[in-house]
């Protein structure tokens, strides 16, 4: 087998959420060319794919040593493999394959695994370049990955969401209960917790359009919208389940439950205290509406 004229080191490192990258070419005991650079947060991954690649470009652009056989090695497995493998989604890893493809159309390019931190000098002085490369101001982007995409698409709509949500005019009982967006989001796997029961009355109680004293007295003169049992505030579903002082001890049971809001509500207003407020309520806006 012909023996490599160019032997290439390159290694990527990570310090304090900083991640730098090295390559060194040499030849014998020369160092013909060395890069190192700081990639900001990339994974360890990523620096030691994008290693492979900028010594993929550095060998192309040595018109001097044109033609000679080139052995790049990497102490990252997972990096070969990467820039082997038939399919990738990342443009880090694609960009560096097609570095090796230009490289390797003017000589002879093998991309093998070295064992790191073993006293290989050439993957030492990668190493110490990746750790240096760290340390710099000046950052090289990666291109982002298509998940990294995605992710921060999904986070601008759900903070403009979010604004309008916390912003809007209507709606103002719900957002007492539910500031944040996305709090009830599955409504299928709730309806199949709570069933059908369940998820009218929390719906009732998060709307407040309920039978509740302060929500029904706004058109029934005879109902007084005074909460009955503390008469110190109107009677509206946040009130019971918040301020009511009458309620406290059902409230403090509640709150020392582990579970989550929705099956909180539902348990509290099926409590037969509140129940039974809510059905007077009830009965009395039917009553009326009768007469
Ligand atoms: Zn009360």
């Amino acid at each position: 087998m012909q023996e490599p004229g160019l032997l290439v080191y390159t290694d990527g490192s990570r310090m304090d959420e900083r991640t730098g990258y090295g390559v060194v070419v040499t030849k014998g005991n020369q160092v013909l060319q060395e890069e190192d650079g700081f990639l900001g947060d990339a994974s360890v991954f990523m620096a030691e794919v994008f290693a492979i690649g900028r010594a993929c470009l550095l060998l192309t652009g040595m018109d001097k040593h044109k033609g000679e056989n080139v052995k790049i090695l990497s102490d990252s497995q997972a990096a070969i493999a990467a820039v082997f493998s038939p399919n990738c989604v990342s443009l880090t890893v694609r960009e560096a394959k097609q570095a090796l493809a230009v490289a390797r159309r003017t000589r002879r390019v093998e991309i093998g695994w070295i064992k790191g931190h073993a006293d290989h000098t050439g993957n030492e002085v990668a190493d110490f370049l990746a750790k240096r490369g760290g340390t710099r101001s000046v950052l090289h982007q990666l291109p982002a990955s298509l998940s990294d995409q995605k992710g921060k698409i999904r986070r601008m709509f759900r903070k403009r969401w979010q604004k309008l949500w916390s912003k809007s005019a209507t709606a103002k009982h719900t957002r007492l209960f539910l500031p944040a967006i996305g709090m009830f989001k599955n409504v299928r796997r709730l309806t199949a917790l709570l069933g059908k029961g369940g998820l009218s009355l929390l719906t009732q109680v998060v709307s407040g359009h309920g039978p509740f004293r302060g929500h029904v007295g706004h058109w029934r003169e005879e109902v007084r919208p005074c909460c009955s049992l503390c008469l110190e505030d109107v009677e509206t579903a946040w009130h019971l389940w918040q301020d009511c002082p009458a309620l406290e001890l059902e409230r403090v049971a509640i709150n020392n439950r582990e579970a989550n809001l929705a099956f909180k509500l539902v348990d509290f207003f099926s409590n037969n205290r509140v129940k039974t407020l809510m059905r007077q309520v009830a009965e009395k806006g039917a009553e009326s509406g009768d007469a």
